[in-house]
């Protein structure tokens, strides 16, 4: 058995309290063997100065897309992604995906990210470089059936179907899959009724965009005489394995229907603001009993893949939302960082005691934004950034080191990310 331990600092434990300790981690099992006062490892991670906490969760991406960060800013969500994304999409290769998926982990390993749902295109390549880094992942390809004839649509699902398949359990059981359809909007019902039922017997959860804005509730409800989670509801896809995201535009029948399917919900705050979606009822959702985890969103809808500013933007949209300065506090934030977000996108998520995972993330405490210490918790959601994320470790493997990636060559993946960013935007017309 060979051991790390993380020496000197303060770790967050499972009650939200903060006590100074070490942690040990079985690094065969990727589980956490001690959490005490002066444990010794074969390997040493030096915490002083530092608060450990478990690993972030980025409940729903599209990796790749920081190819096309800054690409196409200042748009509504319609006109950007058919003017300026679905083209450059469509010029997608897979060595494309794959530099902007390296580009998209060594971001989010930086913000202390070990877990993430991704929808995206290319699939196994995406797999195969999280396999490579070491990060945890619930993936899929994302289903499209709009400006498409029927056999290409068809052909898109089983895709979805295949890929769902194949993925599974990859990267040593970190990887697994989900049927993605992109929305409700961008999937013909007749796809969803055909393709849903041969998701459940794969066994694999089913993830979409939903009520992301109000252009995309009203065709619903024009169509279909209902609001889209009660159409999502007849299509079986409110199961309690199942999760949407946005879930800005909710009515009370849909946050109950929520709450009685027990589907859960990725809040994606930055990408909500920037494309002037609105603001989820993230304070109605949790006192339902919703499970809400925190999602960026594409790299061209955020700008970034910082969960720690997620944290923060979730935490301040919440409560204009609410109208209410008590709603969405830093600890209700700190578990959609965290707990919720892991078992929104049914991924193990850690927790600093004996048994659990080791995925965690180590958050240098010694910049001037984080003095003083009166509280943490605070600190993390609300003064944090990615760049005080210190270590990252995920199953027990040492993700970043100091602030160096371990398991990516950081100056190769940024020159191939610029590389095939250029040449993808040369593709489109
Ligand atoms: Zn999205």
């Amino acid at each position: 058995m060979s051991t790390l331990s993380i020496t000197g600092g303060q770790v967050l434990t499972p009650d939200g309290t903060i006590k100074r300790a070490d942690v040990l981690i079985d690094q065969d099992e990727g589980t956490i063997l001690a959490v005490d006062t002066d444990l010794a490892g074969d390997e040493t991670l030096d915490a002083s100065d530092s608060l450990v906490t478990p690993g972030f969760t980025n409940g729903h991406c599209h990796v790749a897309m920081t190819l096309l960060r800054g690409y196409a800013d200042d748009k509504p969500l319609e006109a950007w992604l058919r003017e300026d994304i679905w083209p450059a999409e469509a010029e997608l290769t897979a060595g494309a995906v794959r530099a902007g998926t390296e580009l998209g982990v060594a971001e989010m390993i930086r913000s202390g990210v070990t877990a993430f749902a991704d929808m995206y295109f290319f699939v196994p390549t995406i797999a195969e470089v999280v396999a490579e880094v070491g990060l945890r992942a619930r993936l899929g390809h994302g289903v499209i059936s709009v400006a498409k004839d029927d056999d290409a649509a068809r052909e898109d699902a089983r895709e979805g179907l295949a890929v769902a398949e194949e993925i599974q359990g990859m990267g040593n059981g970190r990887i697994e899959s989900a049927f993605m359809p992109h929305s409700l909007t961008t999937v013909d019902g007749k796809y969803l009724e055909e393709f849903v039922p041969q998701a459940r017997d794969l066994g694999v959860p089913i993830h979409y965009h939903a009520n992301e804005t109000e252009a995309e509730v009203d065709p619903i409800v024009d169509d279909h005489g209902v609001r889209p989670l009660a159409y999502a509801a007849e299509n079986g896809m409110l199961e309690p394995e199942d999760f949407i995201a946005h879930g800005v535009h909710l009515d009370e029948r849909e946050i109950a229907l929520l709450s009685e399917a027990g589907t859960s919900v990725i809040h994606c705050p930055a990408s909500n603001m920037k494309l002037a979606s609105g603001m989820a009822p993230i304070q109605q959702l949790r006192a339902a009993g919703v499970t809400v985890g925190l999602g960026t969103d594409g790299a061209a809808s955020n700008n970034d893949l910082s969960i720690l500013d997620e944290a923060r933007d979730a935490a301040m949209l919440g409560k204009l939302a609410a109208d209410d300065a008590s709603a969405v506090p830093a600890d209700a934030v700190l578990e959609m960082l965290t707990t919720a977000g892991a078992d929104a996108i049914g991924l193990p998520g850690s927790s600093l005691e004996v048994g659990s995972v080791a995925d965690l993330a180590v958050i240098d405490l010694e910049a001037p934004h984080l003095r003083p210490h009166h509280d943490l918790v605070s600190h993390l959601v609300y003064a944090a950034a990615a760049a005080d994320v210190r270590h990252t470790i995920c199953d027990g493997q040492v993700l970043m080191r100091d602030r160096t990636l371990q398991t990516l060559e950081e100056a190769a993946v940024l020159e191939r990310a610029e590389r095939e960013a250029t040449a993808l935007l040369s593709r489109v017309e």
